[in-house]
């Protein structure tokens, strides 16, 4: 009996079963089906596609990991009148709980790759993985506008009219422009430095 991807049998919750393109089981009898012979495993228990993917996957979240990081300190905080809620409670942007789903998928993964999808369990986790990079990237890009920055004075005009204009797609640069006199800087480690200002608590600044 020939092994199928994890996503035909067990089946991976919330993942479509991977599919021949033109290919049917025998009895298929929809006309619209475009195919619905099971994908064979491949590598461990994934199809190639599922492989493919999750290899990807591995090279997009480890540009996309540190990027969301540094996102996530140049990001607005609820505030009310500068200061947090009283609750304390500071509501998380959409890109950390897609970072933390994605890292909640990681957890127990040996290194070796091809060990982690040897077993239905990790082959499932892999393909949930996957997904979820997939899904970190975009939501990182719906999440994002532009956001005035509070603390940094525009280093040309010395007003309080900088925004921070998010990257047009993902990894590209952050921009931070003045909307008075149209001063810009999108030097990576210059943005981190405004990051760093802007993250400076309200005592500091004012003592
Ligand atoms: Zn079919
Ligand atoms: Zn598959
Ligand atoms: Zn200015």
């Amino acid at each position: 009996m020939t092994l199928l991807c994890v996503t035909c049998d067990p089946g991976v919750p919330g993942v479509r079963p991977c599919t021949v393109r033109g290919e049917h089981r025998d009895g298929c009898e929809s006309d619209s089906c475009g195919g619905c012979m099971p994908r064979e495993a491949r590598i461990g228990c994934l199809c190639q596609v599922c492989w493919l993917r999750y290899e990807q996957a591995w090279s997009t979240w480890a540009l996309l990991e540190p990027y969301l990081d540094r996102f996530d300190r140049l990001s607005p905080r609820e505030t009310v009148g500068g200061r947090t809620t009283p609750t304390g409670y500071v509501p998380l942007p959409q890109t950390t709980l897609a970072a933390d789903e994605v890292r909640s998928w990681l957890t127990g993964a040996p290194d070796d790759a091809r060990a982690w999808v040897s077993t239905l369990d990790g082959a499932a986790k892999a393909v949930q993985f996957s997904f979820a990079v997939q899904r970190a990237a975009r939501a990182h890009q719906i999440q994002e506008q532009n956001t005035r920055l509070h603390r940094m004075h525009c280093p040309a005009c010395a007003r309080l009219l900088l925004v921070r204009i998010p990257p047009a797609a993902f990894l590209d640069d952050v921009t931070v422009k003045c909307t008075h006199c149209g001063w810009t800087q999108n030097d990576p480690s210059k943005i981190d430095e405004i990051a760093a200002i802007e993250a400076m608590p309200w005592k500091e600044k004012t003592a």
